[in-house]
């Protein structure tokens, strides 16, 4: 059994083995084909250690730019005109 999250409905839903229509082995993830219960189209669902890792740095990098861009308007805020 799956646990998925339908990018259509945006519903939860547990889905069993035999939903899974394919499986795609790749050198960072696996990619999962799942029949979708919710909405009957087939999402793909990526899952790996070295993927997780690779999104992880993405949102990290991501918060540094937010941070970064944080800390230039506070400091432009705090310069006397
Ligand atoms: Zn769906």
């Amino acid at each position: 059994m799956l646990l998925i999250t339908c990018p259509v409905t945006r519903s939860d839903e547990l889905v069993p083995d035999r939903r899974i229509r394919s499986v795609d082995n790749h050198p960072t993830h696996i990619a999962l084909h799942v029949e979708c219960p919710a909405c009957g189209a087939v999402h793909v669902y990526r899952t790996g250690r070295r993927w997780e890792q690779a999104r992880t740095r993405a949102a990290d990098r991501a918060a540094d730019r937010a941070a970064a861009a944080g800390t230039a308007r506070a400091a432009r805020v705090g310069v006397p005109a």
